[in-house]
């Protein structure tokens, strides 16, 4: 396939923050010398005591240890609110859009932002809370989310968000894991139209947490729920009591600010822990710098805030650099699959910022949903969480840009605590599926299975070679399952865990997780181009393909396939698919099993479990491994009911 190349349009060229020879400028400089090039994007944030040590980090065994900025002092909360009020304390923080069109919106300035902060953090310091205890977070997509993780970060507890709709199991899981003592919730959630029992799943939750004293609960839906004497408080009455001044704790640069469980794609979630002055700086220089975003611009990321994208690009970003920053409860296809782009209009969004999964969801629904849209404020669109296949890189760039707005597409993990790999609109030329070019202080490398650095144009592990200042510090509890984890698969290196292309231009292709690579009679082959052939065919809106078992290739390629609203699968159109792949990629790729399937099981964030997919494809449905973090778990079932008979 011929890649396509977008230059930079030259408006952007011209007016963007960072052009070309500014991004190859600064980015030489954040390698070449880290220290002075960090001190200096540090000034970003307010400090209360000004570090005098920039970077000591160190990914080697004898003296393993991540610092970044070790002797200031600063407080995120104070970065976010207090430090605005006296420019734009009415300029509004939050635009919030419910779940229902049918409901008022609400806009929070700064100013009262502030207030509903300091209400919150001086009810958690009156039930005890203190400095380095951790809270649980298990709320919908509602401003008081915000204000929870903004109040935990002024008063120094340490947060952890659990998504809003995991189940009682996984919740009561990650309370455990992290012993906190105070759950923040809501009577209800309420998501394309359906009530999410919050309260009764923490109810259930909490009976194995003994230790959980305090339960705050919103009125979302204003549902009946049962209230324990005591422990139960009611949001609306219990911050009413407390006073709309809270004085910001000095938190030192490396104490930890939050905690946020992995989504489990790959296996048991780990509690990958945050500190406050690395990632502050990091969130703030990454969501300026990727979206090119000035003051008053209207900014939209569509992820939940149960993910790490939400913290970094819903809350701390935007936040911390003054933005509106808007917040949707919903989903994109509800009440129907123009959604997105009608609060896109409602509110002016210039900067959207979602991920290729709900991009192929509402691609399978037809274009005419987008036309029926405006969307003319659009300037920039952002993608995260997945590779995204070429076919719908275009479909978002033609259809939904109408060819006028560059696309970020963002390699990041939930350890890394922003963005890694990713184009800069004013700096970089796109190619549809690659995510191009390395943030500042970001050293990608490709390694083989052996560790050997692989140079040019190759395909290989991709890892990080030296510490940026977002970078997780540690697994929460388990120290030694961080080092373990991350860098002893390669000594001395950062290991992502996902597998990479570099081009002849030194454009970097993630190509999936290393465990998804394929190894077809001694082929290798990741997992994203075989499903990106597939989403190209007309009739397919997505796929998962993993390896199975095979007695003469090693290993076989079993394709799930979902096709589009209006289409009726059957053996023909499976012949046609794999023909298909054949002639697209070659007869190396040539699926060996396809199975259609209405749904495939993704977590919340919306990626594919793979590591499931394989167990249905090896027939080893005993071990399926932790299913809790599932959207909806019956796919699976569905999936086993429907495995196609194999020769
Ligand atoms: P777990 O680590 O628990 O298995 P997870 O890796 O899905 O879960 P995240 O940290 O949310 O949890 O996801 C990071 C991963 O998502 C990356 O390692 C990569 O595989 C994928 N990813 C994210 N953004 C992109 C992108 N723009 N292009 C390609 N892949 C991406
Ligand atoms: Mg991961």
């Amino acid at each position: 396939m011929a890649e396509a190349i977008y230059p930079v349009p030259a408006d952007w060229a011209e007016t963007a923050l960072i052009d070309e020879a500014r991004y190859l400028d600064m980015h030489r400089r954040s390698v070449e010398e880290p220290d002075a090039f960090w001190a200096e994007e540090a000034q970003r944030i307010d400090w209360i005591k000004p570090f005098t040590k920039v970077k000591n980090t160190s990914f080697h065994e004898e003296d393993f240890g991540i610092r970044w900025f070790e002797d200031g002092t600063l407080n995120l909360s104070a970065n976010c609110l207090d430090r605005h009020l006296a420019e734009r304390g009415d300029t509004v923080a939050i635009l919030w859009e419910p779940d229902s069109p049918q409901d008022p919106s609400r806009a929070i300035t700064y100013r009262e932002l502030h207030a509903d902060v300091c209400r919150l953090a001086n009810l958690l310091l009156a039930r005890g809370v203190q400095r380095g205890d951790r809270v649980t977070i298990y709320l919908p997509m509602v401003p008081e989310a915000a204000v929870a993780m903004l109040a935990c970060a002024r008063i120094g507890a340490i947060h952890s968000i659990v998504f809003a709709g995991f189940s009682p199991d996984a919740l009561a899981g990650r309370i455990q894991d992290c012993d906190s003592r105070v759950v923040l919730t809501a009577d209800e959630g309420l998501r394309g139209g359906k009530r999410v029992p919050l309260k009764k799943n923490v109810d259930e939750a909490l009976t194995h947490c003994p230790a959980v004293a305090t339960v705050v609960v919103l009125a979302r839906t204003g549902a009946d729920v049962a209230m324990q004497d005591g422990r139960d408080l009611r949001w609306a009455e219990a911050v009413a009591a407390q006073s709309a001044e809270c004085a910001p704790a000095e938190m030192n640069a490396e104490d930890p600010l939050f905690i946020l469980y992995t989504s489990g794609s790959t296996g048991k979630p780990k509690g990958v822990l945050h500190t406050t002055g690395g990632y502050s700086v990091w969130a703030s220089m990454t969501h300026q710098y990727v979206f090119d975003y000035r003051p008053g611009q209207i900014y939209w990321c569509a992820a939940d805030i149960g993910w790490v994208t939400g913290h970094s690009y819903v809350v701390y970003g935007p936040l911390a650099n003054g933005a509106t920053t808007v917040m949707f409860e919903g989903v994109p296809n509800f009440p129907d699959p123009s959604r997105f782009w009608q609060v896109v209009d409602k509110f002016g969004v210039e900067i959207f910022y979602g991920a290729p999964t709900a991009l192929r969801a509402l691609m399978r629904e037809g274009d005419d949903w987008v036309h029926k849209t405006s969307r003319k404020s659009l300037r920039l669109l952002g993608s995260v969480g997945e590779p995204i296949n070429p076919e719908a890189w275009e479909w978002y760039h033609k259809v939904v840009g109408e060819g006028r707005c560059p696309i970020v597409d963002t390699w990041w993990q939930t350890e890394t605590g922003g963005a890694m790999i990713t184009p800069l609109p004013g700096a970089t030329a796109l190619k549809p599926g690659s995510a191009s070019k390395p943030m500042f202080g970001v050293q990608p490398a490709l390694l083989d299975n052996d560790g050997l650095v692989l140079d040019g144009a190759t395909d290989g592990c991709l890892v990080i070679g030296d510490s940026w200042p977002g970078q997780m510090r540690t697994v929460w509890g388990d120290h030694e399952r961080f080092f373990q984890t991350y860098f002893t698969t390669f000594k001395g290196w950062y290991f992502t865990g996902d597998g990479c292309r570099r081009d002849e231009d030194g454009y970097y292709w993630i190509t999936g997780r290393i465990d998804d690579v394929i190894n077809v009679s001694g082929h290798r082959m990741g997992t994203a181009e075989i499903e990106s052939a597939l989403v190209a065919h007309a009739k397919v809106a997505e796929a998962a393909v993993v390896g199975m078992p095979h007695a003469i290739k090693g290993q076989g390629i079993y394709a799930y396939v979902t096709c589009n609203a209006e289409v009726e699968p059957d053996e023909a159109l499976r012949r046609e698919l794999v023909a298909w792949v054949r002639h697209e990629i070659g007869p190396i790729a040539t699926p060996d099993v396809i199975q259609f399937a209405p749904g495939l099981p993704k977590t919340r964030s919306g990626k594919i479990m793979r590591r499931i997919l394989r167990k249905i494809a090896e027939n080893d449905l005993g071990s399926l491994g932790d299913t809790s973090t599932l959207a909806d778990p019956s796919v699976v079932d569905n999936l086993i009911a429907n495995r196609p008979v194999l020769a």
